[in-house]
């Protein structure tokens, strides 16, 4: 297996080259002062590729995105396209992305940083030190299932449908990417299902428990109703470590769980497709956050949460995790110290710039490192 360091970079639209240049100032650091090389491409998508080409991604940018070891993207959109048709919005670019690297696995970490405890709805006493990840299957489930649609009834009205459904196969893997990230943090997986009431879901636990069991006999397995998650995710998120659950359940206890931290600026993702024959794993990394057209150009955007997500690409994708914590060591260091972007501004403390941020976070980086 070569060594994992080929990343591909879509800034997009928005903040998203604003907040982007703050990760090439750090990669720049990076290659400098710890000698770490990383083989470095930029391309576009979403409205800026639609505007250069006509299109929301090319077919190279495709091929760029297959070819490399990871990509880091940082947002698409913004009102200046709001008009094309569906098929050629900037979004597009994204899905086409996702469909094509076949991204079946969703990270969300739900981090709260001590600095910026206040800042979440709920009593700092339930958050502080909050620290969990959310594994979402992105591919499969009631969003895809077969049949679907809505149908006119012989006797009048209309019937709406969705199918639920899961392969054994579909959900092997996405335990073993729950598991495989569990191993790496505290161990424990809470799996997320309706089994009381759903088959799917009986099945779902019954899987989950076989792929723990059979592969990973050092993880804690719990199991959960979906319905006892949302509450326990707000009554006592600290219990969770690895949270893994379907396209559905996911799609909302992520969200929830992001809540907890109350900064959407501050918010990484990671999604994962197969490892392929060499051991790689397809992999986009991005922060939670869209285009922000309305403070786009402005130098206000927060870039924390796309730094966060290159910290995750160092972690997962490039094998580089002591780089990653020390990227992460520099976020908690510079919070502590005070400065703030607008959007998580606070009494007393200091606004900074966009770009002053990242300048902050190679100054600390620098000091970590000395
Ligand atoms: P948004 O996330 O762009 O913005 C929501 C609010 O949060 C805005 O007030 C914005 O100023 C603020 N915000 C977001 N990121 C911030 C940051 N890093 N620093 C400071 N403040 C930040 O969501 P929206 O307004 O619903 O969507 C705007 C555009 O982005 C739309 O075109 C939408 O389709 C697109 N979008 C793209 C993605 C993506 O690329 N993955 C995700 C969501 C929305």
């Amino acid at each position: 297996m070569g060594e994992k360091n080929t990343l591909l970079l879509l800034p997009g639209d928005g903040i998203g080259p604003e907040v982007m240049s703050e990760v090439k100032r750090v990669i720049d650091w990076l290659e400098r002062k710890r000698g770490v090389h990383l083989s470095v491409s930029d391309d576009l998508v979403g409205g800026a590729s639609i505007d250069a080409h006509g299109v929301p991604l090319t077919d190279e940018a495709m091929a760029a995105a297959m070819a490399a070891d990871a990509v880091l993207l940082g947002a698409v959109g913004g009102p200046k396209w709001d008009d094309l048709p569906f098929a050629q919005k900037p979004e597009r670019g994204l899905l086409r992305l996702r469909k094509e690297m076949a991204l079946f696995a969703n990270l969300r970490p739900a981090v709260v940083f001590s600095a910026l405890v206040d800042a979440s709805p709920l009593k700092p006493e339930i958050v502080r030190g909050l620290d969990i990840v959310i594994v979402r299957e992105l591919t499969g489930g009631v969003y895809f299932g077969e049949p679907r649609g809505i149908e006119d009834l012989p006797g009048g009205g209309r019937r709406g449908i969705n199918t639920q459904v899961y392969t054994t196969g579909e959900i092997h893997r996405i335990a073993r990417v729950a598991c495989e990230l569990a191993q790496r943090r505290n161990k424990r997986v809470c799996s997320v299902d309706k089994a009381n009431v759903m088959e799917s879901g009986v099945l779902w636990r019954q899987e989950v428990q076989t792929v723990c069991a059979a592969e990973f006999p050092e993880i804690e397995l719990s199991h959960m109703y979906a319905d006892n998650c949302a509450m326990q995710l707000i009554r006592a998120p600290q219990q969770f470590d690895v949270i893994v659950t379907d396209n559905l359940f996911g799609d909302m206890l992520s969200d929830e769980a992001a809540m907890l931290t109350g900064s959407l600026g501050m918010l990484p993702s990671a999604s994962l497709g197969e490892t392929d024959a060499s051991g790689r794993r397809r992999a986009l990394y991005e922060p939670v956050h869209g285009s922000a057209p309305d403070i786009a150009g402005k130098g206000m955007a927060n870039p924390l949460a796309v730094l966060l997500s290159f910290a995750m690409c160092l972690r997962y994708s490039l094998d580089m995790a002591e780089i990653a914590e020390l990227l992460e060591h520099a976020v908690k260091r510079v919070l502590d110290g005070g400065l703030r972007t607008a959007d998580i501004m606070q009494q007393g403390k200091a606004r900074v710039s966009t770009r002053v941020m990242g300048e902050a976070i190679v100054h600390e980086l620098d000091k970590i490192a000395a």
